[in-house]
């Protein structure tokens, strides 16, 4: 089959090693390969803060992120939302295909209410998910290179690109999410790692910033290293952090630390997250703020001219 490959982050915050290997890993498989989109979500950054942050700082590490792990701009589009309106001009038809029941549902969104800072809900909060059908189905994307947090979000765009095609006529191919080695990686506080939560290892940290995030994570007073996921989470998590690094299975590494305890434990993490993010950090020095924005407006340019085809058949097809 051939495929649309479509993803995104927010910008948010640097991207981590949850983003590499619940998706950045399988983006760059992908490249190349079939054409890609990846989208820089930046009007879903205030679905949970009242105020966009450092929004322009955050979207240059990002296109920097890119760069560093090996996207290449010549084979993959990437955009902004705000400099594509057609993404909200798709947002309206597709929210009268779902009921406000199906949006109070999604699991996600619950989890993210439950670590906004905010007081009180927003609209686009509920709502984002339906965006983010737009997001996938401007370009007819079929395949989304995701961690399992997207899940519901991905049901959601299958679901607004079936009720579309039946009520509408057939337009849209219906998605199907990709997860990566590692589709929900564990940060160093034992919750989903997560550039909002302080819990990251940023792609972008020198070694001693690494070192230093690896000796402040939380482990526990058992000397002997085990790996069990159940039972000690926070040393599970830094076992598969090593062993995702090294390619090594966890059991292995921690037989190997045995009895040396936390301290052998975070060394052994911490020289393979620095040994891994060696090459990335080396190819970030290769690239320029500038040509991260030329890449980018380019990326606006041909996003944008993909959304009004598509905007023209929707519009067509619901006889507006
Ligand atoms: P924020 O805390 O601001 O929401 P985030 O770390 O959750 O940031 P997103 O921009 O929301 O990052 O997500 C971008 C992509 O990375 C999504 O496909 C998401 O599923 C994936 N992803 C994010 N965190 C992880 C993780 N810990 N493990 C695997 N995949 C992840
Ligand atoms: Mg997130």
């Amino acid at each position: 089959m051939d495929h649309v490959v479509l993803t995104g982050d927010r910008p948010t915050g640097p991207l981590h090693l949850g983003h590499y290997f619940g998706s950045l890993a399988n983006r760059l498989a992908l490249q190349g390969t079939y054409p890609m989109y990846v989208l820089i979500a930046d009007y879903q950054v205030i679905t949970d803060r009242d105020l966009p942050g450092e929004i322009q700082r955050n979207i240059t590490e990002l296109l920097l992120d890119h760069l560093a792990v090996g996207l290449d701009p010549a084979r993959v589009t990437i955009f902004r939302h705000s400099a594509i309106p057609e993404l909200n001009q798709l947002l309206l038809p597709f929210l009268s295909l779902v009921s406000v029941a199906e949006l109070r549902r999604n699991p996600t969104v619950k989890d993210e209410i439950a670590h906004s800072s905010q007081q009180a809900v927003n609209g686009l909060m509920f709502t984002y998910p339906v965006h983010q059908a737009a997001d996938i189905l401007f370009c007819k994307g079929t395949l989304v290179p995701v961690g399992k947090d997207q899940l519901p979000h991905l049901e959601m765009a299958r679901l607004v690109a079936r009720r579309f095609n039946e009520r509408y006529g057939e337009i849209f191919p219906v998605p199907e999410a990709m997860l990566g080695e590692r589709p929900l990686l564990g940060g160093l506080d034992g919750g989903k790692m997560s550039k909002s939560r302080g819990n990251a290892i940023p792609l972008r940290a020198t070694e001693d910033e690494t070192a230093a995030l690896i000796r402040r994570a939380r482990t526990d007073s058992e000397r002997l290293i085990t790996f069990d996921e159940e039972g000690r989470p926070e040393v599970a998590n830094l076992l598969t952090l090593a062993s995702l690094c090294l390619g090594r299975p966890q059991r292995e590494l921690a037989d190997e630390i045995g009895y040396g305890g936390a301290a052998a434990l975070k060394r052994l993490v911490t020289d393979a997250v620095n040994e891994f993010l060696g090459p990335i950090r080396a190819r970030r020095r290769e690239h320029t703020e500038a040509e991260a924005h030329a890449v980018l407006e380019e990326g606006n340019r041909r996003a944008r001219e993909r959304a009004i085809t598509t905007l023209d058949e929707v519009r067509e097809a619901m006889r507006f």
